[in-house]
């Protein structure tokens, strides 16, 4: 049986404080640094006792552990200590984690039914040539031509799915590109087939991602139909300049011209459905592009981080000095996170830790009842974080592909269409990933990490004979991580307060 052992981690901040994690009790203490010296030793079979007698002066009055000097009484008080923690589980090991969960052909019709959002690729075409795009050289993909989604097909699609559907959940439809305005009338074909007297009892949200350029010709449609709108924009001129036209000019000029048709022409469009989506590189940070668009539109992008995923070997070394080499740091990174709140990636890993192994977060009641025990062990888990297929969505590709997600390698096809039929095949899907979660599972099980594992499984290469996490967490890395956590914490204590209240704090 593939499983996961978690033992208690002992970690230090660089204020010197000392912290204890205890999986079996999911609970980060504060404590003592004679607590861990007590744990190591009653690992390995010393009699503690004897240990702290060992260490005492012959007046019996200083304790002397590792150089540090310590009152005897009050070493000898963190034995008693350490015994209470013993006694109530502090430092028993976690029920194993049982990895063998299977995926089922069953559950994925199941998840047909209830599918949260279809992704189109409207059209492979874009009028922009951004450095990083994942179709440039520096990666190992398909080639991309033009080609446009075929309208029959994505109406046998959203037929296929909305006759197994059951109740009146809203579905969102998503049009992702290439550019996804440079097919506008397929997106129009799709907004009034959805609208049609035939779904009038179902509930629809549009949302598309969009380079902007083309968004002041088509804003009086997307205002009327509340299409969710992401623009991706880097921040200012400089922020912005991997971000190219065909001819490799600037697209900046352009597209905040767009940006400010469609503010000033539908403002209050502007201000419910535009949103922001900004990749960082060398040529921004944070900083720099919270204040932009804080003072230009009011608004806090979303941050993501260039792909560095399936990189083409052969440009390996220019990747690495075009987008990575000589980031700007932010003079005071404090007060961007302050601004940013949630929206800055180190304040959401913050929250993460604090919700995952605090032991003060709880999802429910229930909840709070069982967590004590830990009640993993009679439970069968899936390796890795990742979404069973058709569960939250799936990508449709304009070449006739049927994905998981549009994140992932065109490697991992689920379906497809041909002529005249949807191929999809539930017992194929589950064989698929039932095989990689096998081969991955050989990693997880030697992961502190794996019951709050954040990774896709098809983002560690496992398609190959040997796959790779780069999240993979040992004993080490887990200590080192918290370590870095608490230490932030630490640094702004009514920060994380605030932090608290906005994260978990029931709405
Ligand atoms: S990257 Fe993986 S987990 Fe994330 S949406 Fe895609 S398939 Fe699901
Ligand atoms: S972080 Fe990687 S190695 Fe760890 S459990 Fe998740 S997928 Fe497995």
């Amino acid at each position: 049986m593939w499983t996961c052992m978690k033992k208690t981690v002992t970690f230090s901040t660089s204020k010197g404080n000392v912290y204890l994690y205890s999986p079996f009790r999911n609970q980060i203490l504060l404590c003592h640094p004679v607590i861990p010296i007590l744990y190591n030793e009653d690992s390995e079979g010393t009699n503690l006792e004897e240990f702290l007698k060992s260490h005492t002066t012959t007046g019996k009055s200083v304790t002397i552990i590792n150089s540090v000097r310590y009152p005897s009484n009050e070493a000898r008080a963190q034995l008693a200590r350490y015994r209470f923690l013993k006694k109530h589980n502090y430092f028993r090991n976690a029920d194993s984690l049982n990895l063998e969960g299977k995926l089922t052909a069953l559950k994925i019709n199941e998840n047909l039914s209830k599918i949260k959002q279809v992704i189109f690729e409207t059209t492979e075409d874009c009028n922009l040539d951004c450095v990083y795009c994942t179709f440039s050289k520096f990666y190992i993909n398909k080639e991309r031509g033009k080609r446009e989604f075929n309208f029959d097909h994505a109406r046998r699609m959203l037929a296929l799915i909305l006759s197994k559907r059951t109740t009146a959940t809203e579905l969102i439809i998503s049009f992702y590109g290439g550019e996804p305005l440079k097919n506008f009338k397929f997106i129009r074909q799709i907004v009034e087939f959805c609208n049609s007297s035939a779904y009038q009892h179902l509930r629809f949200k549009y949302t598309m991602s969009s380079n902007g350029l083309l968004l002041a010709k088509h804003a009086g449609f997307l205002a009327e139909h509340k299409m969710e709108v992401s623009i991706s924009l880097d921040g200012d001129s400089q922020g912005n300049s991997f971000r190219v036209l065909k001819n490799n000019s600037s697209s900046y000029d352009l597209v905040v011209k767009n940006i400010d048709t469609v503010k000033a022409k539908y403002p209050d469009y502007f201000d419910k459905n535009i949103s922001f989506l900004t990749v960082l590189h060398n040529q921004n940070s944070l900083g720099s592009v919270y204040s932009y668009f804080k003072e230009r539109y009011n608004k806090v992008p979303l941050i993501s981080s260039i792909s560095t995923l399936n990189i083409n070997e052969e440009f390996k070394d220019e990747f690495h000095s075009t987008f990575l080499e000589k980031r700007r740091t932010d003079s005071s990174d404090s007060v961007v996170m302050q601004a940013m709140s949630l929206n800055h990636p180190g304040v959401k890993e913050i929250a993460d830790v604090v919700e995952k192994y605090s032991g003060f977060v709880f999802k429910n009641y229930y909840h709070v009842i069982s967590s004590k025990s830990n009640g993993k062990a009679n439970k069968q888990f899936v390796p890795t974080a990742t979404c069973m297929p058709f569960s939250m969505r799936v990508f449709l590709t304009a070449d006739g592909s049927i994905l998981p997600c549009e994140h992932i390698s065109r490697v991992f096809e689920i379906g497809k269409f041909d002529d005249n039929n949807i191929i999809i095949t539930p017992e194929e899907i589950a064989d698929m990933y039932n095989g990689f979660f096998d081969k991955i599972k050989t990693l997880c099980r030697n992961c502190l990490i794996a019951d709050h594992c954040k990774e896709c499984v098809f983002n560690t290469r496992v398609d190959t004979d040997y796959p790779e996490c780069e999240f993979f967490t040992d004993e080490k890395k887990f200590s080192r991580e918290l370590s870095r956590t608490f230490g932030l914490i630490e640094q702004d204590y009514p920060f994380f307060q605030r932090i608290v209240k906005e994260a978990f704090h029931e709405k």
